[in-house]
């Protein structure tokens, strides 16, 4: 199934449902979402994702979350269902208006639980916005038109299925490509072959030293790269400030930060951060997150 497809499928649903509801109503579902491509980093390979899906319907209005699992977290689609239900019947009798409560309550109790945690997060805020009648970027105060330009990501492949992969997503102006492998400047060749656009990588942890990583960042520069994604492995944070000093390339943490209290400690090894409601959850933190500023001395 597409997520596009499991969406269409409820479009009938939430209106016809809600006007029946006398009390709230969560459902959650786990769901195979199958790939148009082998999905393919360095931690893992695979032709569907299953994540899991939350309803929540209550005053017929229906809020909808969704939660990818992360391997690398040690997560799954089943253990991240089961942990959303659990939260149900808590979940039925507060009130979700007072989202910052409600969620802080939910967070408590799914500890590590970043699947589902988001989906809880993603669909209380979807309901919460429905509510009031206004898109979540106005309940923030937030200003799209400044929103950045994010990339499409291109999976590690064959060069020519990594050549079809970028004709594919040519309306797509930033392209991240996966790297982190022996054949790293074969699949920059195959994309460069077809694009000239900005593009970003992302070695998920996959140079394993810094000597290696230092050589491949130069190399990149020389290819357009603008942004490298978690070089090292997370715990290398001072092997990856002594590459800073030496590379022209902002290098940004993914899996080296999970939540706003790993900033401080990674200011003086990158450059950015890769913030995902997957892994942190909570919208409203999300915005907390992108407006972190080291302290000024
Ligand atoms: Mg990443």
């Amino acid at each position: 199934m597409t997520r596009r497809g499991w969406l269409h499928g409820l479009a009938a649903v939430p209106a016809a449902l809600g006007a029946q509801v006398q009390r709230p109503r969560i459902v959650v579902e786990e769901v195979a979402l199958r790939l148009r491509h082998t999905w393919t980093t360095t931690m893992s390979s695979s032709d569907e994702r299953r994540n899991v899906f939350l309803r929540h319907t209550r005053d017929g209005i229906t809020g909808i979350g969704e939660g990818a699992p992360i391997v690398r977290y040690g997560e799954n689609a089943y253990q991240a269902k089961d942990a959303a239900e659990s939260l149900i019947s808590t979940l039925g009798h507060e009130n979700p208006l007072a989202y910052v409560d409600y969620l802080r309550e939910a967070f408590r109790r799914l500890t590590g639980q970043y699947a589902a945690r988001a989906a809880i997060d993603i669909s209380t805020m979807d309901w919460v916005g429905q509510k009031h009648g206004i898109p979540l970027y106005r309940l923030f105060g937030l200003d799209p038109a400044k929103a950045p330009i994010t990339t499409f990501s291109i999976g590690i492949d064959k060069p020519e299925v990594v050549r079809q992969k970028v004709r594919e997503a040519e309306v797509f102006p930033v392209l991240k490509i996966k790297v982190g492998l022996d054949n790293d400047e074969e699949t920059i060749g195959a994309v460069r072959a077809e694009t000239d656009k900005p593009l970003r990588v992302d070695a998920n942890e996959g140079w394993k030293d810094k000597e290696t990583a230092l050589r491949k960042i130069r190399w990149l520069e020389s290819q357009g790269v603008e942004i490298v994604e978690q070089p090292m492995p997370a715990e290398m944070i001072e092997e990856t400030r002594w590459l800073r000093g030496r590379v022209n390339i902002p290098l940004m943490a993914d899996e080296a930060c999970r939540s706003i209290t790993d900033i401080p400690k990674l200011a003086e090894a990158y450059d950015a951060v890769n913030v995902k409601l997957s892994k942190s959850a909570a919208c409203a933190k999300r915005t907390k997150c992108c407006n972190w500023r080291a302290p000024t001395a």
